[in-house]
């Protein structure tokens, strides 16, 4: 396709690059399944289910891709396969997902896409304990909380379009670093949640971990531990709080139904000497995971030269770590250091052939070292991967505009500028659409 300058006006043009973005957000009166009553909701299951589907392959790769621990990854999928089956909703298309990454979390997508850290399974102790966190995802699942609050407006535009503001406010604070991908990288795809939705999840947690027939300990126990790693290390639930409002009133409402409604569960599964025996593997490298965690909290704060020690720290316990290598080439494209960036991301590349992220970073990497083509191809190939992620969209743009491709960069630029008008990325992408003539400038006093 062919786009006539000038004659265009800027909506025509960005009309004509792509496919389109919108998600059906076409709903109406549903039952809740939990509650059984009607209610509003904007957003049918179908449409829960495809926002699920186009989102969670980003936020996944975003967070290092799916543990290569085959083992670990099989046992945390049984164990939510056995929960799911007592929901109220047993035949949404659930998948249980452990990720590389090292910051404590979990979280789930609309459609039954979930996951967890290997920070949080770290931090567990029992099947019980993961069968909790679960169960409180499968919870928000159920009772359609993302649903209710795009129904009731809470959630943003952008994340009802499935695309990102925050891609404005992330980049600038990583203008100089490799990181790429916007905000989907720190979850910006995930609702936030209310205290209430938190408090029926975990409600919800509880009924289907004992139904499926783990102790109610588990969730007392799961509490504890993010309640005491909270005041130890708040920086490390950041994410997780953000998403999942966290207190001290919802371990004494898991204290007080383990006491109550489900006393005669206690003496049911706690699972530890399985849950340790499968998690042996993660313990093995237990240290070098902290490393990783005081790293990335590092690097978030800026301060590289600490992140380079506690990933050099890292990779010399799991030199093979896919996580600790991506990060890594991150650090050192931020110190500046392309070469070694380079390096690193190629290793990370072998360890982990085609996972999407490091695609990316690569080209990223290559972007700085103003080879274009091969930027260019990268960018192209991941998103062949995962399609759909605007940022991908502008630096692909830069790259075919390094290569003097103007016709193609602008198309990138309009597909980028549809996605998001906000932050630095948006004024580049707008002027060079100015400066080719596909747009004319808007005039003054009449901001666009
Ligand atoms: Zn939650």
């Amino acid at each position: 396709m062919t786009a006539t300058r000038s004659a265009l006006s800027r909506r025509q043009f960005i009309g004509l690059s792509g496919a389109t973005a919108a998600v059906t957000v076409v709903g109406g009166c549903a039952t809740n399944p939990v509650t059984g009553r009607r209610q509003l909701m904007f957003l049918s299951e179908s449409a829960e289910i495809s926002m699920d589907k186009e989102r969670a392959p980003h936020q996944f790769s975003a967070d290092y891709g799916a543990l290569q621990d085959a083992r670990l990854a099989q046992y945390v999928s049984e164990v939510g396969s056995k929960l799911a089956v007592k929901t109220h909703r047993p035949d949404m298309p659930y998948d249980f997902q452990s990720l590389n990454a090292s910051y404590v979390n979990a979280y789930t997508f609309p459609g039954g896409s979930m996951a967890v850290t290997r920070g949080i399974l770290l931090g567990m102790e029992n099947e019980a304990e993961l069968a909790a966190v679960l169960g409180h995802e499968l919870g928000h699942v159920n009772a359609r909380h993302t649903a209710q609050r795009m129904t009731k407006g809470l959630l943003s535009q952008a994340i009802v379009a499935g695309v990102t503001m925050y891609i404005a406010e992330e980049h600038e604070k990583y203008a100089s670093l490799a990181y790429g991908l916007g905000g989907i990288g720190a979850g910006a795809l995930l609702a936030r949640y209310s205290r209430g939705n938190e408090r029926e999840a975990d409600a919800l947690g509880m009924e289907y971990m004992t139904q499926a027939g783990y102790s109610p300990q588990g969730m007392v126990g799961l509490m504890d531990m993010l309640n005491g790693l909270h005041k130890r290390k708040p920086d490390l639930l950041q994410r997780m709080f953000s998403s999942h409002p966290m207190s001290s009133e919802r371990y004494a409402d898991a204290m007080a139904a383990m006491n109550g409604k489900y006393n005669v569960a206690r003496s049911l599964l706690l699972g530890r000497e399985r849950y340790m025996d499968m998690t042996a593997g993660l313990r093995k490298i237990e240290g070098a995971i902290k490393l990783l965690q005081d790293g990335d909290l590092a690097m978030m704060k800026q301060k590289f030269d600490q992140a380079l020690v506690a990933y050099t720290g890292a990779l010399r316990i799991a030199p093979k770590d896919y996580a600790g290598l991506l990060s890594m080439a991150k650090c050192q494209m931020a110190l500046g250091k392309k070469k070694e960036a380079q390096r690193f991301v190629e290793r990370a590349q072998s360890v982990y052939p085609g996972e999407p992220h490091a695609v990316h970073v690569a080209g990223m990497v290559s972007l700085a070292s103003r080879q274009f083509a091969a930027a260019h191809a990268a960018f192209a190939a991941y998103d062949k991967a995962l399609p759909g992620n605007p940022s991908t969209a502008f630096h692909d743009g830069t790259a075919l505009e390094g290569m003097g491709r103007k016709e193609d960069a602008a198309r990138r630029y309009a597909h980028y500028l549809r996605a998001t008008q906000q932050g630095k990325e948006a004024r580049h992408a707008h002027q060079r659409l100015i400066d080719w003539g596909y747009i004319k400038p808007a005039p003054a006093g009449h901001a666009e």
